[in-house]
């Protein structure tokens, strides 16, 4: 893997493609700045070499227009904040302004770019405008894992333009690291625990990580499609019918994987999708005509943890239960509990895509796993065995 570690940027302009697609209030002001100050090891190595850093990122979806709503200026005070230095700001991404703005700038700046999609070939992947924006320097750095899965301009055809010079910055490196750590090179016992609501969303995931995992938990909403599949009573369950045989064939295929595939036992039932409804716990294979499982029961908690406790390697997408309703969420949270715990015994934990993401971080569990993904479509796609445009560009 190419990274900047490989390379020293004295007196060289790099240009590095973040992602800074951060959530603003109402007056624009930024409400999470996790994801800008993400990039700073990679800034601050690029500068501590003698090079100036030009980040380039999108933010929103301007769809091709200039919208000041959009602009970058609005996000410059924060990232200036987060990277704990004085950003200069230049509201073109390409054109005599931002060439004059990169030539001006010495080692230990560090310039923002405006937005790139307001510019449609950004999204088209259009190679002149990635020549244009190639330009503006010596290097490339992808360090934007939250778009690698997107065959834009910035973030997968300018590599083309830097042959010799093209690098994955240090939290792309650490992405990539942390799947690799889960479906190559992952101590043994590998356990994968998905949720969430549908099986359909998911089926590639399973069928791709069946050759990398000892042990897989399905749990959540997904799990209902199994238990009806294998004869048990769901009552008002979420279900998919069309993805029965499918779960059938995916128990099967993981048998001749040899993967120990664990189903929830028991389920916090409820009367009414609502989070004052009746609520009871009962054996999943017994809900009643009117009601439906919302959460993992106390005795599935317990089988979990157990195999947690046990695994080398942890793999973790989906919620096991309705979270957003606390009474639902105990499920999911001793499900937090037990990775936390692993952890703790040294197994390595990702947590990656999707609401398994917003679920540790509202609950505070993001500094007790070993990596929380900062990329949603991204970290699907990888566990779906794709290979990334922004990665294979670099890789090529
Ligand atoms: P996904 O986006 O597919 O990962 O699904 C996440 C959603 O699944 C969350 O919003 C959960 O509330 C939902 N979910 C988890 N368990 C259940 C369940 N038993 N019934 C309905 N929805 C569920």
């Amino acid at each position: 893997m190419k990274t900047i570690k490989d390379f020293v940027f004295k007196n060289k302009k790099a240009l590095v493609r973040v992602d800074f697609n951060v959530p603003q209030d109402e007056n624009l002001v930024v409400t999470d700045n996790t994801r800008i100050t993400a990039v700073k090891p990679t800034v601050d190595k690029i500068l501590a070499d003698g090079g100036s850093v030009i980040l380039m990122t999108h933010l929103g979806r301007p769809k091709g227009e200039m919208n000041d709503k959009y602009s970058l200026r609005h996000v410059l005070s924060e990232v200036s904040k987060a990277l704990g230095k004085d950003v200069k700001f230049v509201d073109e991404s390409v054109g005599e302004k931002a060439e004059e703005a990169a030539n001006a700038l010495q080692p230990g700046e560090i310039l923002l770019l405006e937005n790139l999609r307001f510019h449609n070939e950004e999204e088209k992947g259009d190679p002149a405008f990635a020549e244009k924006l190639s330009k503006l320097g010596d290097a490339y750095v992808n360090d934007a894992f939250g778009t690698a899965h997107r065959a834009h301009a910035s973030t997968a055809v300018i590599a083309q333009f830097f042959p010799s010079t093209k690098f994955f910055g240090l939290l792309m490196e650490k992405e990539l690291v942390a799947i690799d750590k889960v479906l190559k090179s992952g101590e043994k016992p590998v356990t994968a625990i998905l949720g969430g609501s549908k099986v359909s969303t998911k089926i590639t995931i399973i069928e791709n990580i069946l050759p990398a995992v000892d042990n897989l938990i399905i749990g959540g909403g997904m799990s209902f499609t199994f238990i009806k599949a294998l004869g048990g009573k769901i009552g008002k369950s979420i279900v998919e019918d069309d993805k029965m045989s499918l779960a059938l064939e995916i128990l099967e295929k993981a048998k001749q994987h040899n993967v120990k595939v664990y189903l929830p036992t028991d389920s916090v039932i409820a009367d009414d999708f609502n989070n004052e409804a009746e609520r009871k716990v009962v054996d999943i294979r017994e809900i009643p005509e009117d009601w439906q499982g919302l959460d993992a029961g106390p005795k599935s908690r317990e089988i979990f943890n157990d195999i947690l406790l046990n695994s080398r390697t942890i793999l973790w997408n989906g919620p096991i239960g309705v979270f957003e309703m606390s009474n639902f969420a105990a499920g999911t949270i001793a499900l937090g509990e037990s990775i936390a715990e692993a952890t703790k015994l040294g197994a390595f934990s990702l947590v990656g895509g999707g609401d398994s993401v917003a679920f540790v971080k509202q609950f505070g569990y993001s500094d007790k796993v070993s990596y929380v993904s900062t990329g949603g479509g991204a970290m699907l796609e990888s566990l779906e065995g794709l290979e990334l445009p922004g990665v294979a560009a670099i890789n090529k």
